[in-house]
């Protein structure tokens, strides 16, 4: 390919469609490569679309995008072999306002995205890897080379959006190998159900719909969470852990998902389902501190490849989506500006994150990751300890419950002592500050 683009980006996933969608609806020439067979083809998540990032860039996007059902209750649940203590929130004002959070398809859904992208005039290439950045002599990124012969192809900037691998980044230096204590492999299935099924499951009319968020045995001591959404007519769950856990305990995230799957309190609700999706995925948890350098001299790293994952709220495609926007918007700046995309220049990029939801909620958090490895009563003690109180709470049995309330404080003393239910409170406080 001869010609010249003012942009290219790698990866058509939210934030390379974010981005070119940005970048083409401002009139520039933007190149847009991806590896699989169509936008979606390849790539994974529970899915909740958390509606409020897609309406910056599309704000009509309800009246047309592939969507499966507005969420109206979430579930908490902290899980024991036989057992969950949990909280639930419902509310019925998220039936008549605006949708807030979605389930969503991916295959479909990135599709979607994509062809909005190019109705704006952005030219997508699928089945094109790219598998390096070309840089002049000074080292500016002036493009990219695909696997292809005279595979060559020439902008003024590149935006990385190529997801959580990015071979790209690392191949170029920009990044190095990601870690094993830095990074969640996950599992996922699609479990086919009859829409009225769903409903009566779930206690849901119309196109609300009910996430579950999930963490305790389930993942067998790992640091990891587990998941069950409701689409139209079919079930995600997955469940995942940080692959140095997986690795250290030989323990496959298949088996995970299967053990999962027959908890006596999900069970019943996949039951008679029909499996017809399973996928497997990593995501990336090292959270702030393992944040790379987001742009340099012709090159932005957006989404999942720069690490954008919030993993305590469980949000990553609106992360991948703000940044495309913000990455767009800084070029968009620039090339209309006559200003060359240098790195000096583009730290105009990381200065929209800093002042956005974005990097303020990735610092927020930036202690999360090492306590949780650390600390491992939050994933093992806590759970065991509700379940038990509440059980014993339950249990009606001719004792009073003032001896009640008493065991249950002497089992939490006795498992963690009262300095050690101090300083993991003082932990849980830190953590999040
Ligand atoms: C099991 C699971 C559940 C999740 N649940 C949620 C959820 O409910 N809500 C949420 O917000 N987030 C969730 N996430 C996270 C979310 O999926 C990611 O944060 C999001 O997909 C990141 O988008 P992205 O565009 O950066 O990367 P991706 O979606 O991974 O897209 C990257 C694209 O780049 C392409 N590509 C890669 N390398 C190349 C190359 N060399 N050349 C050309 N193309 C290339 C890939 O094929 C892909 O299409 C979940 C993730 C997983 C794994």
């Amino acid at each position: 390919m001869s010609e010249k683009f003012d942009v290219i980006i790698v990866g058509a996933g939210p934030a390379g469609n974010a981005a070119a969608y940005t970048l083409a609806k401002a009139g520039l020439k933007v190149l847009q490569l991806e590896r699989g067979e169509y936008p979606g083809s390849k790539n994974v998540q529970g899915a909740i679309l958390y509606a409020n990032s897609l309406e910056r860039i599309i704000p009509d996007f309800r009246e047309h995008a592939p969507l499966e059902r507005h969420l109206i209750e979430q579930r908490m649940w902290m899980m024991e072999e036989n057992s969950f203590f949990g909280a639930h929130y419902r509310s019925e004002e998220f039936n008549t306002t605006p949708g807030n959070r979605y389930t969503i398809i991916r295959a479909r859904f990135d599709k979607w995205f994509s062809e909005q992208a190019q109705s704006a005039g952005a030219l997508l290439i699928c089945e094109m890897t790219v598998k390096s950045l070309l840089r002049n002599e000074q080292g500016r990124v002036i493009g990219v080379e695909v696997e292809r012969e005279d595979g060559k192809i020439y902008a003024d900037a590149v935006i990385l959006a190529d997801g959580v691998n990015s071979l790209l980044a690392t191949r170029a230096g920009l990044r190095s190998d990601i870690k094993p204590d830095h990074v969640a492999l996950a599992v996922k299935e699609m479990i086919f159900l009859p829409r009225e099924t769903i409903e009566a499951r779930f206690n849901l009319s119309g196109l609300g719909g009910v996430a579950i968020e999930m963490l305790g045995s389930i993942t067998a001591g790992m640091v990891g969470t587990g998941f069950l959404y409701t689409n139209k007519d079919s079930l995600s769950i997955g469940v995942g852990g940080m692959l140095g856990d997986m690795r250290a305990q030989k323990l496959t995230p298949y088996e995970l998902l299967e053990k999962m799957k027959a908890h006596p309190s999900i069970a019943p609700l996949i039951a008679g389902g029909e499996t017809r999706e399973y996928a497997a995925h990593l995501l990336p948890e090292g959270g702030y501190k393992a944040l790379p350098q987001l742009y340099g001299d012709g090159w932005l790293m957006v989404g999942d490849s720069a690490g954008f994952v919030n993993s305590v709220h469980r949000e990553g495609s609106n992360l991948a989506m703000e940044s495309g926007r913000m990455a767009a918007e800084t070029l968009i700046e620039l090339l209309q500006a006559g200003q060359a995309p240098s790195a000096a220049h583009l730290a105009r990029y990381q200065a929209k994150l800093d002042e956005s939801f974005v990097m303020k909620d990735m610092k927020k958090y930036r202690n999360v990751p090492e306590t949780l490895h650390t600390q491992r009563q939050f994933i093992n003690d806590y759970p065991l300890l509700f379940n038990g109180a509440a059980h014993r709470f339950f249990t009606v049995d001719g004792r009073d419950k003032q001896s009640k309330e008493k065991e249950i404080v002497a089992t939490f003393v006795q498992r963690r002592s009262l300095f050690g239910l101090l300083g993991d409170a003082f932990k849980l406080w830190r953590a999040t500050r």
